[in-house]
Parts: C-alpha cells; structure tokens; sequence
C-alpha cells in the first residue's frame, strides 16, 4: 500500500489524483489532503477518503472545515504550517504537489527533508527554488517523479537509456488558443477567450499560461533543473494536436518519444506507480482516424513572455521567481478583467526590469524576491501611464 498526501487537492490535478486513488483503492492510500480554501470540496474528499490530516491554506477556511469535521477524527490544520506539517507527515510515502503558484516550495522542501518522494505537479518549486530543491533531494535520496505531461514524457523516453547519450530535449507545446492570431488581435482577447484551450482541460492560471506561452517557458526552466540540461539543449516545438506529449533525440540521432490522448490522469498515475503500467481508461488515440500531425516553431516576438521567460533562464538567480511572480500577479489582474492579455508581458517584462539580481538566492531571497516583483506590477497598474 502507498501512503500520498495531495497537495491542492480540489484543483485539476488534485481531483485526477483522488480519481486514480478511487480506481485503486488497494494499492494506494491518501493520509493527508490539502487545499488554499475550497471548503466545501475538501470536506466531500475528506469524508470520502479518510486522512489523517486535512490542512488549508487560508486560515479561516482552516476553521470553518474544523467545525464541519468535528464529528470525524480528522485533524485539520492551517496557514503555512499547516501545509507543512501535512507535507512532511511521516507515515507518508509519496507527497503529490498540486498546489498552484510558488506556495508550493516550502511544503516540497518540508516533504524532501522528511523523505517522501514526490510527485511534482507544481512547477513553480523548481522554477524558482530548483537549485535548492535538486541536490536537496539527492542528499535525502529522494526522487522525483514529474507529473507535468511534457516532463513526464521527457520522463518515459529517458526511461532505461543512458543520459550521457542524450543529444536534446524536444518539448512539446500545443501553441495555445491563439496559436494563429496576430499581435495585434492578441491584444483585444479577454480571459473567456484565453480559457478555450483547445486540447487540455485544466485549471484557469495554467490555462491563461498556455496561452501566452509563458506556461512552457517555465517548462523549459523547469526541465533544465529536472533533467541536468542547459537552456540550448532544449527545443521547443509547436504540436497542435498535443498527441505528442515531449521527446528525447539521442547521440545516435534516434527520437524517442512519449504520444498518447492529452489526459493527464496518465502522467499521474505514472508518477504513482512507476515504473508499472496499470490500465486506464484513457481514450485511445486512432493513428489512422488521427491521420498527420505537424509541428511549427514558437514565435517569440508575438508571445513575448516566452521570449523573456529565456532572458530570466539566462539571468538565472532570482530573474526566475521575478518572472514568475509577475505572471503570477499579472494572471490574476488579467482574470480579473483589469488588463488586457498583451499587458500579462508587459508586467513581466517591466518586473524584470525593475527588481535588482541576486545570485544562488536561498528561499527566503525568493520569497522576497516574489513579493518585490508583484509590487512592481502593482505599481505598474496603479500608474498605466508610465506602461511600454
Ligand atoms: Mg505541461
């Protein structure tokens, strides 16, 4: 039996996971359950599965869902203790992180120092704090097992291969809703239009990113720290049928690759039970019925936090967690309906320009490093004026 925790439990990932747990409740076994402040949502999960411990992020919700679990055994916890706690719980095998934005690097930390395995679905972690993260888990004998479809597939096609013969990364990106829109028709698109994502069904921070390309800058980030690869060993290509899902070209010039409906119940159950292969039932994709599929290159100048995505690469230090913040804060406002979809870029790019390097930041540099750039995106936004 293995014993996981769900970070973000009632996002998209979270609810996939439980789903897969539901298929195997033989085999796997959720001690922990936790979430920023769904209450409702995690009080079903919570009664359905059973934790030892259920911890929210928001406080308040914290209290509310100890009231309504007062009739179980259950312990609920809150804030960022909480989180942590629930992460580094010691009967715990295998710590699956679904939590969304950069609220995620503590309890990972937490989680790797306790010795849990992880099932990393939050990219952020490894953006922003992967050369922390990386040797940290290689010190505790930790591994790391990607949930993210790309990384998962760079994951299967380097399976059993040796990595010193690995040429490059091909990653994979579907290009988005706006994949064939110019600049221009860019600028007018509101959040209802960038949510139509065209292949995958996910939750609606990741949804935005995907379609300003920004989402697969920080997989190029991300892959650098999962892989040990540098920024030039990576190519991405434009795949709209996401069939596809990344690839590995070798020394030999054979391409190995990972293809399969986009459902991400698969790379999570992968991440569970590697290196098994349980069935599921996932549609499978028809070759014949499909007929072709194409590749395109990214446009960096028309999706231009792509572009900067690989200038914070470069910078490395802090640029990493500027970018991110910034898109983080940028994301929300667009969300919100108080910026418009070319500004998301914009307010990156003004963030970076605004909050000074520092190099091999620990996590509280970070941190403080997010919270200088999502002030310079406030700021930005308090004074459109002084905007381009
Ligand atoms: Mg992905």
């Amino acid at each position: 039996m293995k014993k996981i925790v769900v970070m973000g439990s009632t996002g998209s990932i979270g609810t996939q996971t439980l789903d897969i747990v539901r298929s195997h409740r033989d085999e796997l076994s959720v001690m922990a359950l936790t979430a920023c402040s769904s209450v409702d949502l995690i009080e079903k999960q919570a009664r359905e599965f059973s934790p030892r411990i259920v911890a929210m992020y928001d406080p308040k919700s914290a209290g509310e869902l100890s009231d309504r679990l007062s009739d179980t055994d259950i312990k609920v916890l809150g804030g960022m203790e909480g989180l942590i706690e629930a992460a580094a719980m010691e009967e715990a095998d295998t710590v699956v992180t679904a939590m969304v934005g950069m609220i995620g690097i503590r309890p990972t930390i937490a989680a790797i120092e306790a010795g849990h395995d992880i099932a990393l679905a939050n990219k952020e972690t490894l953006v922003c704090a992967g050369h922390i993260i990386m040797p940290l888990a290689k010190k505790n004998g930790v591994s790391i097992y990607p949930v993210d479809s790309e990384h998962s597939a760079i994951f299967q096609s380097l399976d059993s291969e040796d990595h010193a013969d690995v040429e490059r990364i091909i990653l994979t990106a579907s290009g988005g809703p706006f994949r064939k829109c110019s600049y221009e028709e860019l600028e007018s698109m509101t959040a209802a239009d960038a949510l139509k994502h065209p292949n995958w069904n996910m939750g609606a921070k990741i949804t935005v990113d995907s379609a300003t390309l920004v989402n697969k800058g920080l997989e190029v980030m991300e892959a650098c720290h999962l892989f040990g690869v540098g920024l030039d060993d990576i190519e991405v290509v434009i795949h709209p049928q996401s069939i596809i899902h990344s690839a590995v070209m070798f020394h030999d010039g054979a391409i190995m690759a990972q293809m399969g409906s986009p459902d991400m119940k698969l790379p999570i159950q992968y991440a569970l039970f590697y290196p098994r292969r349980p069935y599921l039932a996932t549609k499978r994709v028809d070759l014949i019925e499909l007929g072709s599929l194409t590749f395109e290159r990214p446009d960096p100048e028309k999706f231009k936090g792509f572009k900067y995505a690989y200038e914070a690469a470069r910078c490395g230090g802090i640029m990493p967690t500027v970018f991110n913040a910034a898109n983080e804060r940028a994301v929300a406002l667009f969300l919100e309906g108080k910026i418009g979809f070319t500004d998301i870029a914009r307010l990156i790019r003004h963030a970076m320009d605004s909050v000074p390097e520092v190099s091999d930041p620990d996590v509280e540099c970070i941190l403080d490093a997010a919270d200088a750039a999502i002030a310079a995106v406030d700021k930005m936004c308090e004074n459109p004026g002084e905007k381009n």
